[in-house]
């Protein structure tokens, strides 16, 4: 049996082994992964951001227990992007998260920020193809903060949730530019400590300035208080989840969020092949060598260099069509 064949019927150890080569960038990895990127399609991908300490992992562990009691099966990628270590000592640091690894429907693996830049959302898309090839419904993308790393890979999910607490009130106003607009449900953890109703208030109101992105955007993020201790709030968490679902797909809005993150995901690699090959072609051909001697002396500046380039490009590419 081949791997992708060892991976969608169920293999742990294939699906494991393909998500560390795929983080490492591993050339062979990825052409197994051509063949799971378009058998992919049938998880719902969730992402949980915010913060750090305002408990993330606990609610996502919390929420991997509440989708397990539905008969679902769950993924979950911890994800650490200014961080350049493995992802196993993320994990190791994540003692709460122990406890649901011995339920073998649970697949959990962290990603952290090996390899070349733009490297680590390439790696999440894809550990997101191999768990939903392998069978995961539920796929929970947890990032460590907030930072534009974090919001380009929540960006991934079909529904965004945002993790704050008590008293993060006074943050909003900053947070407000990036991952207010992609969240789908805001969430006030912690909120068995005194302040979750003022910051969900507080929430409301930068809420109301803030305006739909998507074109007949109904919908009204809910914001919900949960604690991951009490387990209070959770149940309504799971099911704003679901309606979220729901929302997308009757506003045929769940396919146009795959189309986009497909789109995205294609250009990304796209231009990164094309930067390496660039790079590669400038060191060698003539043609590109002149203007890198011009820019060196002067003689050039960097951007017309560059329009001149693409435009020779253009003429280069208008030929070969006419061949
Ligand atoms: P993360 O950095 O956002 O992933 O936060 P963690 O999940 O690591 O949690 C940070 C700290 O908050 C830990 O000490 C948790 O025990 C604690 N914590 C998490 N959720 C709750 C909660 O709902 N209530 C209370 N009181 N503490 C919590």
């Amino acid at each position: 049996m081949d791997i992708v064949e060892q991976i969608a019927s169920g293999n742990i150890r294939a699906a494991a082994r393909l998500i560390t080569r795929v983080e490492k960038r591993d050339p062979e990895a990825i052409e197994i992964l051509k063949q799971i990127s378009v058998r992919s399609g049938k998880s719902r991908l969730i992402g949980v951001t915010g913060p750090p300490g305002v408990g993330k992992s606990c609610l996502v562990a919390a929420l991997v227990q509440k989708f397990r009691q539905l008969d679902k099966t769950v993924g979950v990628l911890a994800v650490d992007p200014s961080s350049p270590f493995s992802g196993g000592a993320l994990l190791g640091d994540r003692a709460r998260m122990i406890d649901l690894t011995s339920d073998p429907e649970v697949f959990i693996r962290s990603l952290a920020s090996r390899g070349a830049s733009g490297g680590l959302s390439a790696a999440v898309n894809d550990a997101a193809d191999i768990m939903d090839v392998f069978g995961k419904d539920i796929i929970l993308i947890e990032t460590v903060g907030v930072g534009q790393g974090e919001i380009d890979i929540v960006k991934i999910a079909h529904t965004v949730l945002l993790v704050l607490m008590p008293g993060y009130g006074d943050t909003l106003q900053a947070m407000k530019a990036g991952i207010m607009e992609i969240a789908d449900l805001f969430i006030v953890n912690k909120a068995d400590k005194p302040g979750a109703d003022q910051t969900a208030n507080e929430l409301a109101g930068v809420q109301s300035f803030h305006c739909p992105s998507e074109a007949g955007n109904a919908w009204v993020e809910p914001i919900i208080k949960t604690s991951a201790m009490t387990k209070e709030g959770l149940d309504d968490v799971v099911d704003a989840i679901f309606k979220h679902h729901e929302f997308l797909e009757t506003h045929e809005i769940f396919t146009k969020r795959n189309r986009e993150r497909r789109t995205k995901q294609f250009l990304d690699i796209l231009s990164h092949q094309i930067l390496d090959e660039f790079m590669a072609e400038l060191k060698t051909d003539p043609a590109l060598q002149r203007w890198v001697e011009k820019i060196g002396n002067l003689e050039l500046d960097p951007y017309s260099a560059s329009e001149q380039v693409i435009t020779w490009m253009k003429k280069a590419r208008g030929s070969a069509k006419k061949e």
